[in-house]
């Protein structure tokens, strides 16, 4: 079945005091039991929300992992390393790992395979930027990032897969993909699972939206059929607006 969820990804935000913070003000949220919340700590504080979050229905996940298991890689993270920490779930392919640290989607489908044989459930981000969209490429290059990054797996496998769509132009910009804009792409994603597996699998994977989501437009956009929630960067760093992105599927 679809899951509605709504992850706040603090990407290099919060050390482990703003943490503190945050969780402090997070634990006394009335979370809505139709939405799964999650939040994409840094790693540096993934164990400690893990271990202060234990009575709470917020799902951890991971920013990033290595597509290794091990070995001489410093400065990097394993699957084995992220789930002993308490983060089951990990993002893969966000555009700022695309675009600033040159992962392709050969990479990008290494880490798929591992992050599942680890048994994680992935978030698989795909996006294009505006001059593929001003050039009427964006539902080819969709298409092209789906079949290389995630179209290798099993049936099996996509119920531990969750895709995120997120046109690159507005990533932090303040700039949203219209609702009808976000539908229209979430449809063809669903569509095109459809064709290469089945529309039982299309039918249950959920398909998020992100870019700029905020409290204001989060409900219009959430209320898209194809739209089983959103990853939210800058407005998921301040509890108080997070909580009204959570609940927006409420309204
Ligand atoms: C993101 O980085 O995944 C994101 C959607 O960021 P923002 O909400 O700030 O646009």
């Amino acid at each position: 079945m679809r899951k509605k969820i709504v992850a706040g990804n603090w990407k290099m935000n919060h050390d482990l005091a703003e943490t503190e913070m945050f969780l402090v003000d997070l634990k006394k949220q009335v979370f809505p039991e139709h939405v799964i919340t999650m939040i994409a700590p840094p790693f540096t504080s993934l164990n400690h929300a893990f271990k202060s979050l234990r009575e709470h229905p917020v799902t951890l996940i991971a920013q990033n992992m290595h597509q290794s298991n091990n070995g001489a890689f410093t400065g990097e993270i394993s699957a084995k390393m992220l789930k002993s920490v308490g983060a089951d779930t990990v993002i893969v392919g966000h555009s700022e790992r695309r675009a600033i640290f040159n992962e392709d989607s050969a990479l990008l489908a290494e880490k798929v395979n591992t992050a599942l044989e680890n048994k994680m459930t992935v978030i698989f981000c795909i996006g294009e930027e505006l001059q593929d969209r001003k050039q009427g490429n964006h539902f080819d290059l969709i298409k092209t990032q789906l079949s290389e990054g995630l179209f290798h797996v099993s049936n099996d496998s996509w119920e531990n897969i969750i895709v995120a769509y997120e046109p690159v132009w507005a990533i932090g910009t303040g700039e949203t993909a219209s609702p009808g804009q976000a539908q229209e792409m979430h449809k063809l994603i669903r569509e095109t699972i459809a064709e290469n597996y089945s529309k039982a699998v299309a039918d249950q994977v959920s398909i998020l939206y992100g870019g700029s989501v905020k409290p204001d437009n989060a409900a219009e956009i959430f209320g898209q059929p194809d739209v089983d929630g959103g990853l939210i960067g800058g407005a998921s760093l301040q509890v108080d607006n997070f909580m009204k992105i959570v609940n927006a599927f409420n309204k």
